[in-house]
């Protein structure tokens, strides 16, 4: 059972999903927690350090954040006990989740799950910190942003457990954000690979790295609410029923990232390779490559999308390469929103792009970029249209509630 910051906000949230636990614990199974900090704490922790540190130290940064879920277990556990059932906090390295070095985005290499055993083998609840981890130094790392769905999602692997409740300030996954599309409808069962679409294409819900992590070692996902105690939906197995269908089901719609273009690149050989290997060098993150045929002349554009917190080391390091490669000049647009219809079958069925396209024509919405998969189908568009084409496309593939 893991709870997100929100599901742990302050103390009454805290005993809520303390019942939760111990119920499930009275009607019999063993049972592992996975708490993140309380409310906005990562987030207020790494601006405390911002205040002392223009470039804190990314050790000293793992120890500040771990204090965050560290405060949650040791609550959630009091809470427990509080209401009559024992149980012990965990912090990540005595849970015996082991990760690599690297600092605030460290890869889980292992889990040594003995004490967790014979914890719950004592009759004990376990809640364990997530997003936490301990590293061959033997000093405490972290797993990158919202890395407690994966401490959930890999501990339940390990553990072998029957699924992975993911206890969330919503009820499931929707159609849409039901905050743009009001009759947005909640989703009982996805796929793997349409979860870990919708996570890409900015859906908050799970953490991606989770999502795949899970579908590696077949743990079923039940994400729902914390505080309703009504199903939610499964992240599970496709079934094999739909594998041949072509279906829609769901949207998702993300403002964070900004477009870059290579504006006339020489239309040679080992050009693309040359601006991927220099954002690699520098971690900066891409996503819808695309570049366009050549022109007479011999050139093309080479566009991408990356997130608004890279887009400035993006840009420097594409003016950089222009300059080297004889480019003209690089353009950046940052008002722009990527529109996502994930589901299955896209490739056989070319009338779900056609749809997507002439729904979009007929809001009047022009599309900067576009690119598609069996699995999605994305299209940038303006900023200031991104939830109406939400809305129009919920409508045109009829997602709503019927
Ligand atoms: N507290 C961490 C974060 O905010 C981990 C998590 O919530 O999953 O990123
Ligand atoms: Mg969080």
């Amino acid at each position: 059972m893991k709870f997100g910051g929100t599901s742990v906000a302050d103390p009454e949230k805290i005993l809520r999903a303390a019942e939760r636990a111990v119920r499930a614990r009275k009607e019999g199974s063993d049972v592992v927690v996975v708490v993140s900090a309380p409310g906005e704490m990562t987030d207020e922790l790494i601006a405390l350090a911002q205040r002392v540190s223009q470039e804190p130290d990314a050790r000293e940064m793992d120890v500040l954040l771990a204090t965050g879920e560290q405060m949650s277990i040791a609550l959630f556990a009091m809470a427990c006990r509080s209401l009559g059932c024992p149980a012990v906090s965990l912090t990540g390295p005595q849970a015996g989740i082991h990760a690599d070095d690297r600092h605030t985005r460290s890869r889980i290499l292992e889990i040594r799950p003995q004490k967790i055993f014979s914890e719950l083998r004592a009759g004990r609840i376990c809640v364990v910190a997530g997003f936490q981890a301990v590293n061959p130094n033997s000093d405490v790392t972290t797993l990158g942003r919202g890395g407690s769905d994966l401490s959930a999602v890999a501990l339940a692997a390990v553990l072998r457990a029957s699924g992975c409740e993911i206890f969330t300030d919503v009820k499931g996954v929707y159609t849409a954000d039901p905050r743009i599309v009001p009759d947005a409808r909640k989703i009982a069962s996805l796929s793997y690979e349409e979860m870990l679409e919708l996570a890409g294409a900015g859906a908050q819900v799970m953490q991606a790295r989770s999502i795949d992590l899970a579908h590696r070692y077949g743990v079923r996902i039940h994400v729902r609410s914390a505080f309703h105690p009504v199903a939610g939906t499964w992240i599970e197995k496709a079934e094999e029923k739909r594998m041949e269908d072509a279906t829609v089901s769901s949207l998702a719609l993300d403002k964070g990232e900004v477009r870059l273009t290579l504006v006339e690149v020489p239309d040679k050989p080992g050009i693309a390779a040359r601006v991927l290997t220099e954002l690699a060098k520098k971690e900066i993150a891409v996503d819808m490559i695309v570049q366009s045929a050549p022109t007479q002349a011999g050139v093309n554009d080479i566009s991408l999308m990356t997130p608004r917190a890279t887009s400035e080391a993006a840009r420097a390091t594409l003016e950089a390469l222009a300059r080297r490669i004889g480019a003209k000049r690089v353009d950046i647009t940052e008002q722009v929103a990527k529109v996502t219809v994930v589901g299955t079958g896209f490739r056989r069925h070319a009338g779900i792009a056609a749809k997507m396209f002439g729904t979009l024509a007929d809001a009047g919405i022009n599309i900067h970029m576009i690119t598609t998969s069996d699995l999605k189908l994305c299209c940038i568009v303006d900023a200031r249209h991104a939830e109406s084409a939400l809305r129009a496309l919920h409508k045109a593939f009829k997602l709503g509630r019927r």
